[in-house]
């Protein structure tokens, strides 16, 4: 065997006990513990932090709920849209909603609703399985200002759920915008928007321009004349992860005495060339008969 062969067939790396440092990055600030959220039993259901607004007993969280027809457990438009009682700012809102299994109307006459963020800026309820429309007014969409990404659709009388997140805008004092509203809609797993900004309020005859208003506002859910079915509502308020910076990122270097490690090579051989499991090869060796005699 060359030297090289031996080399290469060995290829074994003998670490002995060493003093090794390590460089670590920290970023300066003292993070403040997050919050413990329990979850639901299941993702579809409400965490331990989160408001719910329709659990399927009634709607006295809305205005107006009482107008809705609630049969089930499940709550149906009639008459009137309804606005929420209690007003929220940046909210992860999630809903389950039901195209009418009694088809009728195209477009956008068919199962058509909406949810209104703030009042104001809605993603699109509609059936758009099968059902053609322009593509920015389409389900998923935020209405006349894009389209979803994707069509997620299920088909009517079956559940689909939404979950949004949502970034309220934030007004100067003189009324400009500071920063835009954002929307992100997963729609029946299915990323639909990818933190959107916001142009302005929705409106069907006028361009969407932002209007300063409040910090925080309602969820409104639209009545457009159709059975369209809705349950499982809830939200939960978000809040940043707070921290106070104490210093800039810096990095550390740590000291640490590693525990000798003899690693295997390629061939399944120690540094020594003995077998690799030379425990169990020691067993064999034992039990092996004598031929000696001593
Ligand atoms: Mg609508």
């Amino acid at each position: 065997m060359t030297f090289r062969t031996y080399c290469l067939n060995s290829a074994v790396v003998l670490s002995l006990i060493a003093t090794t440092f390590a460089q670590e990055w920290k970023s300066g600030v003292d993070w403040q513990q997050p919050p413990i959220v329990t979850p639901g039993a299941t993702n579809d259901q409400p965490p331990s932090d989160a408001i719910v607004l329709f659990g399927g007993q009634d709607l006295s969280a809305f205005e107006n709920g009482d107008q809705w027809l609630i049969q089930d457990g499940i709550a149906v438009p009639r008459k009137t849209g309804i606005v929420s009682k209690q007003h929220f700012g940046d909210i992860q809102l999630h809903l389950e909603w039901s195209a009418p299994t009694d088809i009728r109307g195209t477009g956008q006459g068919r199962g058509n609703s909406g949810v209104y963020l703030m009042g104001r800026y809605e993603v699109q309820v509609l059936d758009s399985f099968e059902n053609e429309t322009y593509f920015d007014g389409q389900a998923g969409s935020i209405y006349k200002q894009t389209p979803p990404m994707a069509n997620a659709m299920r088909k009517p009388g079956e559940w689909n759920t939404y979950d949004i997140f949502f970034t309220a805008p934030v007004f100067k004092v003189n009324g400009a915008v500071e920063t835009p509203g954002y929307v992100t809609l997963i729609h029946n797993g299915v990323l639909a928007l990818n933190h959107f900004e916001l142009l302005g309020p929705s409106s069907y005859v006028d361009a969407p321009h932002y209007t300063p208003h409040a910090e925080t506002g309602p969820i409104s859910l639209q009545f457009h004349g159709d059975p369209v079915r809705f349950r499982n509502i809830w939200l939960r308020e978000l809040k940043p992860a707070v921290g106070k910076r104490t210093s800039a990122g810096f990095n550390i270097v740590k000291e640490s005495k590693k525990k000798p490690v003899i690693e295997k090579s390629a061939d399944g051989k120690e540094a020594d060339g003995k077998p690799a499991d030379k425990a169990e090869q020691e067993s064999k060796d034992q039990k092996a008969p004598t031929t000696t005699g001593e």
